[in-house]
């Protein structure tokens, strides 16, 4: 997002504040953001973040996957209301969400305080014309950096994507492989430690494209780093404003 992009969301942010009474993104209690019950809710259900087992579309990258929580409950209506619902107000959320997953992503990848360069997954033309923000970059903005550690915007969508042509969301997990090949370019990475950082992942295809990109592109690339992981087929829906029962299935959990 450009500097006038991001004023325009800084003021719609507040704008909506004063505008609209506050009310929490998930039980709709007013008063605040999240409720007293809901945020500890989402406390309990992030605060160990871990590494799962990579879905079906990461097996050819070889790369890990960590993330804070299962797609569900708390965690999904939060995403989902600040995504496709408006609640624009729930970044700093998401925001000490992730951090919590850098930093345990931060741990394994370096241990003795390496240089890591944190690249979030591109939001496509498409997606950012109707959201009119990019979610990965909002969130990430509002972490807390494990020391030695960079936000660095390596990866761009191509403009004339194969996406553009067809719904991710319609395709099964080796079309939407298909789909998304060639759909992104990697810029100055060239010899550094990269950890892809998307929102919730489905199939893993998206973050596979990834991986490999910045890889061609001479970067180490050891693995993800997500908010909330769904098993592939259990997609959330990009037009969903509310979470439903098809996202409560959890990959295994490692540690
Ligand atoms: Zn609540």
């Amino acid at each position: 997002m450009d500097r006038a992009g991001a004023a325009v969301w800084t003021w719609a942010a507040a704008a909506s504040e004063v505008l609209l009474p506050v009310s929490c993104a998930v039980c709709e209690e007013p008063g605040a953001v999240l409720c007293r019950g809901c945020h500890l809710m989402l406390r309990r259900s992030t605060v160990h973040p871990g590494e799962l087992l990579a879905p079906r579309g990461l097996a050819a990258v070889d790369a890990r996957v960590w993330a804070a929580g299962p797609y569900e409950h708390e965690l999904a209506s939060c995403v989902l209301s600040f995504k496709n619902g408006g609640r624009t107000d729930l970044a700093p959320v998401l925001g000490t969400v992730l951090t919590g997953v850098l930093l345990r992503a931060a741990q394994h990848v370096a241990p003795t305080g390496e240089p890591v360069l944190w690249v979030p997954v591109p939001t496509s033309t498409r997606a950012r014309w109707k959201r009119w923000f990019d979610p990965v970059q909002e969130i990430l903005a509002r972490t807390s950096l494990p020391p030695a550690t960079w936000i660095h915007r390596g990866l761009e969508h191509r403009h004339r994507s194969r996406l553009g042509a067809t719904p991710q969301k319609t395709l099964d997990v080796a079309h939407r492989a298909r789909a998304i090949k060639g759909s992104m370019r990697a810029s100055g990475v060239q010899g550094a430690t990269c950890v892809v950082v998307d929102d919730v992942m489905t199939s893993g295809a998206t973050a596979a494209e990834a991986v490999s990109v910045l890889r061609q592109a001479g970067a180490r690339v050891p693995g993800i780093a997500v908010l909330a992981t769904v098993r592939a087929g259990c997609s959330p829906g990009a037009d969903s404003t509310t979470a439903g029962s098809h996202v409560s299935e959890f990959p295994h959990s490692l540690n």
